[in-house]
């Protein structure tokens, strides 16, 4: 054999995993063009790995080389279409943030309750085939001890090769690329966040005026979590009584029929909603947070959060959160432990309203309905328990449900318990809820939770919304309501600077939903999506 045929004959085991991995995909998903992309960019891959290894003239480090880099291929290869088979989706930053955020409790209970014959058997195989391809590859090396291409040819070709891939975007297909850059990614965010925290707690807003500088004020907004609309019952078409306590004072609330967020996870859709970044400008999201814009008005701030602060996901929520004059975090564990329930923030919320201080705000994050969801509430508060009516009946799909709407009912009871310990005060008050992004929980899917903007539902970005005001409120301001007004949670800072009376040039009359000259603009989601086109 001659050293060309070997290298031929190389190139060809790193060919057979990547076709039994594409045969697999299109077997038991559809064919989608992302699939070809990436079917030619590991092909690409594994010249770039070949050319490498011929780098290095001495066998023995050539075949260490190919030892190393060929089990490191296969694995990446088996990662990314049992993730493709699992999601529908090529591996992203974001899914990796997740995966690394999960403990392990969450990772054991994923793969037992996905994990089927195609699955085994796709592994069983790969791992055959890797033990096969080393094996070859070693054999075929043997022929190559006198071949010494030369350097400069081959880091042209290196070279050449990671233009191909840089220049037709294929290199986003690739899963070593990706895991590289994803802790360099958080580690520039991370450090672009730190325009926020404990050290900047006044922004650098402009010309910024307040309509009220002699009323004692007390503002209230709840931060929910995983809240899905069509579950809250307070929108009256959920079969269930999920939200009794706030339909009982329904008639004071202003509650929002349309509205989503801009993302369908936390942290992105958070970064949007509390600072002056959206859609059209994420920019700006370093550029003036909701608490600096309240501190620089001369309120009294508060950050009671039972989200943990620390953690990939988390960190710069929290960020924003320590902009707060007074911050507090009650939880430093993972969702799916034994958390503490959301009213373990009533006791601080109490305590800052009792603080001195005569204009303040406060901002609650709850846990509220995120996963696990029959971690949310108590023994006494589960109230569901018989069968859901769901077209989806898959696997624990009843049960689900059911610990997800006692979830809800259970947030209920806290939601209205804090409107009337607002209420008592007797102030210039409101009290505005939110949740960060929505849920699907078997509505339209055969699935539950959040994704991380892939393979989306409506009820991931629909969200309930709605605010409580004071009598005091009322006879001061009078809110501009229509229920249907079309409302995309990324301009959260220009309505919430619009009803505390607080003024200056960042903020944009026509992006508050309050505001007489609201104006709705179109909501753009996952980048260049229409919602209003795409889900209706
Ligand atoms: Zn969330």
């Amino acid at each position: 054999m001659n050293n060309f045929n070997s290298i031929k004959s190389i190139f060809s085991q790193f060919l057979i995993p990547i076709f039994f991995a594409f045969i697999f995909v299109i077997f038991f998903n559809a064919i989608k063009p992302l699939l070809i992309y990436n079917l030619i960019e590991n092909i690409l891959f594994s010249a770039l790995i070949i050319s490498f290894c011929f780098f290095f003239h001495k066998i023995k480090t050539r075949r260490f080389l190919f030892l190393v880099l060929t089990i490191f291929f296969n694995f990446f290869l088996i990662f990314e279409t049992l993730y493709y088979y699992l999601f529908e989706a090529i591996l992203s930053s974001s899914a990796i943030f997740i995966l690394i955020e999960s403990n392990n409790s969450e990772i054991t209970e994923f793969i037992s309750s996905h994990i089927d014959v195609k699955i085994i058997s796709f592994l069983v195989f790969s791992f055959l085939i890797t033990i096969y391809s080393v094996y070859k590859i070693f054999k075929y090396l043997k022929f190559t001890t006198d071949l010494k291409i030369n350097r400069f040819t081959l880091f042209e070709i290196i070279l050449n090769i990671y233009f191909v891939l840089k220049l037709t975007g294929f290199i986003i297909y690739n899963g070593p690329y990706i895991v590289l850059k994803t802790p360099l990614n958080y580690l520039s965010e991370i450090n672009k966040f730190k325009v926020y925290g404990n050290e900047h707690k006044m922004g650098n807003f402009t010309n910024l005026t307040i309509s009220n500088n002699h009323e004692d004020e007390l503002f209230v907004i709840v931060v929910g979590e995983s809240t899905n609309k069509k579950h809250f019952n307070l929108y009256g078409d959920y079969h269930r009584e999920t939200t009794p306590l706030l339909n009982d004072i329904k008639e004071e609330l202003s509650v929002f029929n349309n509205v989503i967020s801009p993302h369908t996870y936390t942290i992105a859709s958070l970064s949007k909603v509390l600072t002056l970044g959206n859609y059209e400008n994420p920019e700006k999201i370093y550029q003036g947070s909701v608490l600096q814009l309240f501190n620089q008005a001369d309120f009294q701030t508060y950050w009671i959060s039972n989200q943990r602060p620390i953690g990939m996901m988390d960190t710069h929520i929290t960020k924003i959160g320590m902009g707060a004059n007074k911050y507090v975090f009650l939880n430093t564990k993972h969702t799916n432990d034994n958390t503490n329930f959301d009213n373990l923030l009533l006791k601080p919320f109490n305590d800052a309203i009792n603080d001195t201080g005569s204009k303040k705000v406060i901002f609650l994050h709850l846990l509220g309905t995120h996963m696990d969801y029959k971690m949310r509430y108590g023994k006494n508060d589960e109230y569901f328990k018989d069968t859901p009516s769901s077209e989806f009946k898959s696997g624990n799909a009843s049960s689900i449900i059911n610990a997800y709407d006692n979830a809800v009912r259970y947030n209920d009871k806290l939601l209205r318990e804090i409107i009337e310990t607002v209420r008592n005060q007797q102030l210039k008050s409101y009290v505005f809820f939110f949740s960060d992004h929505g849920q699907e929980v078997y509505d339209d899917a055969d699935f539950f939770g959040h994704t991380i903007d892939q393979n989306t539902t409506k009820n991931m970005f629909e969200i309930p919304m709605f605010i409580w005001t004071s009598d005091k409120y009322n006879k001061n301001k009078v809110l501009n309501f229509n229920s249907d007004n079309k409302y995309m949670t990324d301009d959260f800072i220009h309505s919430i600077a619009d009803i505390s009376g607080i003024r200056c040039s960042e903020i944009d009359s026509t992006r508050s939903i309050f505001n007489k000259n609201f104006k709705a603009r179109k909501r753009i989601i996952l980048d260049s999506v229409d919602y209003d086109i795409f889900f209706k």
